[in-house]
């Protein structure tokens, strides 16, 4: 019989598991397209282990997952279907997952406005309409008030939440409409605080992750 060949991608993979083996937090961040590496700066800046995930096996690495803005269809369309399922399952035991602009379209539970989106996650009772701020020119910023800490909030063809099931909290809101919320582990926001200087929505993140990995020890 022949024998079975791992590929060298793989190799790396399972060698990189075995070296995490402290128990210091990773926080996924999924790479397909958008602002994965914004978000990765500012957790470095904050000292925290991240990890660039696309496929199903690296949600084992990582103990909460960001899924960044950029373009929803896109990044839709390349998370594969093991991925997506696996997804779905953890977050269904506690996993933390945080969607910003995109990444909330793709929590979402419906989208009007849906052209080209088949298959949101349907992880948070939130519906959205997708940019309903304007095109990439009716791009602004705006300080907002988050947890009495002042963060510049950037809305890039931003989605709009329309409407929030009775479980979700409204964290912040902008002319009176959500800009972030949160369902148990599920966190979204609207807009890019990756492109704040202010990390607080994701020391906020963290101590979600922190809470989720106590649970489990
Ligand atoms: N409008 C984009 C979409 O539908 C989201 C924009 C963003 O993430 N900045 O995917």
């Amino acid at each position: 019989m022949s024998e079975i060949r791992i590929p060298n991608i793989y190799k790396k993979r399972m060698e990189e598991r075995k070296m995490n083996t402290n128990n210091q937090l990773t926080v996924g961040i999924l790479g397909f397209q958008g602002d994965f590496l914004e978000h990765q700066h500012i957790l470095s800046a904050l000292k925290v282990n991240t990890k660039i995930v696309k496929y199903e096996d690296e949600l084992d690495d990582v103990d909460g997952l960001i899924i960044p803005g950029g373009e929803s269809t896109t990044i839709n369309m390349l998370m594969e279907d093991d991925f997506r399922v696996k997804l779905v399952e953890k977050a269904k035991q506690g996993f933390p997952i945080f969607g910003t602009c995109a990444g909330a379209i793709i929590l979402a539970k419906r989208i009007i406005d849906g052209t080209n989106f088949q298959k949101p996650l349907g992880l948070i009772d939130i519906e959205v309409k997708r940019n309903a701020y304007g095109r990439q020119k009716d791009s602004f910023s705006v300080v907002i008030n988050i947890f009495d800490s002042y963060i510049r909030a950037v809305f890039i063809r931003a989605p709009e939440i329309t409407k929030i099931g009775p479980k979700v909290k409204e964290l912040a809101s902008f002319e009176e409409l959500p800009i972030l919320v949160q369902e148990d582990n599920i966190l979204v926001s609207t807009f890019h605080p990756e492109l704040s200087a202010n990390p607080i929505l994701h020391s906020y993140f963290l101590n979600m992750i922190n809470q989720y990995k106590s649970k489990l020890s």
